[in-house]
């Protein structure tokens, strides 16, 4: 079959790979469409950041929609033929943490696309835990965005958002935006987002923010304090992974309020403790999610988020480096999620 593998920094090729089969509890996902997600971005221009390097070369890609196509042994509650999505976590199920139910957290857990191959490919192999079956009235354009938004969902409930709160968000790629859609849901009365690029500033406001605060605007604290009557955001959230941005986020907060990380960071911030101890603020992080995959499809289902707008592009799989990666690289403010077209 044909993937798009990842061998070295800058160096990811469209080649023939063997099919992947089921094991035990295992899917075989023939691939519709699958997203290029800042993750798979970060290995590319700046890897081996997470990537299983001893598993190279390895498919990239965990955000996918498709179809199953077989079903390993043991698995009963899928059928060949189902349309389906899934989030990228393998867990053991028997750790510490997975017997408390916290998978992001497990002591043995993998990736798709980083530790196994993944869905950058005609097929791909996935735990049935991992997979959720796609209702008619959810899209795979939208069912491809599942993960992501399970990612934003999750980092909505470690910032424990409720309603009528106001959520200031910092980061305009996809998770960001996933995120303002997770905080309306969650029922935020003001989300403001934190923007570096008008391209996705523009589809923030598109999508419901009550401001897009950009960078270029001025100081994006004493901007939301103007929004929130000098106060500061009850909850903010971190969706970059640069070194000022939890800094920022704090200062974006209001006295006992809650800051969520949820960017991936490649180097230290340096953070200044002074005004969490005084100003009573929570730092949380936010590493993936549990089983949030399940309730994004519940908010698709019944059009309680609709995250349409993030879909850029769509290429064919043999020109994702070209016609995704390097585009993502080089031109942000016209494109947030590219999708790859399996069968184009
Ligand atoms: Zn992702
Ligand atoms: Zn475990």
């Amino acid at each position: 079959m044909k993937a798009l593998r990842w061998y070295g920094r800058k160096d990811v090729r469209y080649e023939d790979m063997p099919e992947p089969s089921p094991g035990p509890g295992q899917l075989k996902v023939k691939i519709n469409l699958a997203g290029i997600c800042g993750t798979d971005l970060k290995e590319y221009t700046d890897g081996p950041g997470m990537i299983a390097v001893d598993k190279v070369p390895l498919a990239l890609g965990h955000e996918f929609a498709g179809r199953v196509v077989e079903v390993g042994r043991g698995v009963t509650n899928f059928k060949v033929g189902e349309r389906v999505t899934g989030v990228g976590y393998w867990f053991c199920g028997e750790c510490y943490y997975c017997k408390r139910a916290m998978y992001n957290l497990c002591l043995n857990g993998g990736f798709t696309g980083l530790t196994v191959d993944g869905c950058m490919a005609e097929y791909v192999v996935v735990p049935r835990y991992a997979v959720y079956k796609l209702p008619d009235s959810v899209s795979d354009e939208a069912g491809v965005l599942v993960e992501p938004l399970a990612v934003a969902l999750h980092a909505v409930r470690q910032g424990n958002v409720r309603p009528g709160d106001t959520v200031a968000i910092v980061g305009d790629g996809t998770i960001g935006l996933c995120a303002l859609l997770a905080a309306k849901a969650a029922g935020a009365s003001e989300v403001y987002l934190v923007a570096k690029h008008r391209g996705r500033g523009e589809i923030a406001s598109a999508m419901g923010a009550n401001a897009v605060v950009y960078l270029s605007d001025g100081n994006p604290v004493q901007l939301i304090a103007n929004l929130t009557g000098g106060l500061g955001a009850d909850v903010s959230i971190e969706c970059v992974g640069r070194p000022d941005t939890p800094q920022l986020c704090l200062d974006l907060t209001r006295s006992g309020g809650t800051t969520v990380i949820a960017g991936v960071f490649e180097k230290p911030s340096l953070v200044h403790f002074q005004s969490v101890m005084f100003k009573q603020k929570t730092i949380v992080g936010s590493p993936i999610y549990v089983d949030e995959g399940k309730t994004a499809i519940a908010l698709l289902a019944d059009k309680r988020i609709d995250p349409g707008r993030l879909i850029t592009a769509k290429v064919p799989l043999k020109d994702g480096v070209e016609m995704g990666f390097e585009k993502l690289v080089h031109n942000k403010e016209d494109n947030v999620k590219i999708l790859l077209q399996i069968d184009a």
